[in-house]
């Protein structure tokens, strides 16, 4: 019940072999201690964050220094934690979440650049054998694409799903379908089959970009009982009622300025609609972030993405943001409102 911040941490993708080859310039320097500079022709500016992850930095150090396997141990607890990934098309958000995996059907990406998902879901089942109790685990999957839910797990074309409200559960999806798993495997193909039912495009930006936003949810049912026949004293612990934790990953489609990715008809509706859901988080964000007693009505009814993240960014969830930017100085307009936007969210505070 205490006031928590969130934790924003910050990652700086290499610039990529287009970005190389035409010669844009780096004007993202990370300064170590968690600050990065921008340095540009008439931009000069530090943010700080809990953790910045340069070009160099690899996926493992990623989850290990942006507090990941702490989010997943208190998703075991019981806690509803929710990691978002947010930032300009091609930004690397994707790639932070699944690794390449959204980006080639024909192989498997290699161990070393498998994402926070991947290894969220390693470490969750790690867990849930080391302390030998007994989880249920289950996973849903779902996408907001031009402000419909669609279930991306139910076989068959992607379904509508109707967003509803109530007192005890808050905004929840009706009608979703939860899939249980045991293993690492069949949560790994669960990810693999809901992403490759994604609506993606190319564009000039970036060649799969994610025309949606991502909900993946893995709901923790910790029913308290060991395995081995429990002393006296925990028979009574066995009764006290389960525990229910959720651990929901957002892969955010990505901010764009039409202008620059070249979108037109269909793909400037979808653009649109990106845009409108992603004011809107920014602007639940800037409320959140007023102290307490400046605030005002906090506008989650805006879209459907706000209804859906109401919990992790203003009630009692756990929330990890992972910004992504690029260095390359064509992207320094976007870079520098994402950097904005992140250091506005880390005075954002839940009660979990
Ligand atoms: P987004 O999801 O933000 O639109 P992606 O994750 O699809 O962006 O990344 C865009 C491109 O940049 C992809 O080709 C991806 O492989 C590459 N990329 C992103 N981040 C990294 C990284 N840290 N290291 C290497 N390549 C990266
Ligand atoms: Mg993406």
């Amino acid at each position: 019940g205490k006031e928590t911040r969130l934790r924003v941490v910050l990652r700086v993708r290499p610039l990529t072999c287009s970005e190389a080859r035409r010669g844009d310039q780096r004007v993202v320097h990370s300064l170590g201690d968690g600050t990065v500079h921008v340095s540009a022709a008439r931009q000069d500016a530090t943010f700080g964050f809990s953790a910045v992850f340069d070009a160099g930095d690899s996926q493992e150090a990623v989850f290990e220094g942006s507090g990941m396997r702490q989010l997943v141990e208190l998703a075991i607890d019981g806690f509803s934690c929710t990691v978002f990934a947010f930032g300009q098309t091609g930004s690397g958000k994707t790639y932070t979440l699944m690794g390449p995996l959204g980006q080639s059907e024909t192989h498997a990406a290699s161990p070393a650049l498998l994402g926070l998902m991947q290894r969220s879901f390693a470490c969750l089942l790690e867990q849930s054998r080391s302390r030998g109790s007994d989880l249920a685990l289950s996973a849903s999957y779902l996408e907001i694409y031009n402000e419909q839910i669609r279930d991306l797990l139910s076989p068959g074309p992607p379904c509508t799903l109707p967003l509803r409200w109530s007192k005890t559960r808050g905004f929840y999806v009706e009608n979703q379908l939860s899939v249980d798993f045991e293993s690492l495997e069949a949560i790994a193909s669960l990810l693999l089959q809901g992403s490759q039912r994604r609506r993606t495009s190319a564009h000039a930006l970036n060649r799969h970009s994610s025309r949606s936003h991502a909900l993946l949810t893995i709901h923790i049912r910790s029913r308290n009982v060991s395995s081995s026949s429990p002393p006296p004293w925990v028979q009574q612990a066995s009764a006290c009622p389960s525990r229910q934790g959720t651990l929901c990953f957002v892969d955010l489609a990505g901010s764009e300025r039409v202008k620059e990715t070249g979108s037109s008809g269909e793909l400037s509706i979808e653009a649109n609609n990106i845009n409108r859901s992603l004011l809107a988080l920014g602007h639940c964000i800037s409320m959140l972030a007023k102290p307490r007693g400046k605030r005002t009505h906090v506008p989650y009814r805006d879209s459907k993405l706000t209804r859906l993240l109401a919990r992790s960014l203003g009630g009692s969830g756990v929330t990890l943001m992972v910004a992504c930017i690029s260095p390359s100085s064509r992207c320094l307009s976007e870079t520098l409102s994402t950097l904005h936007y992140a250091s506005r969210a880390r005075r954002v505070t839940t009660r979990p």
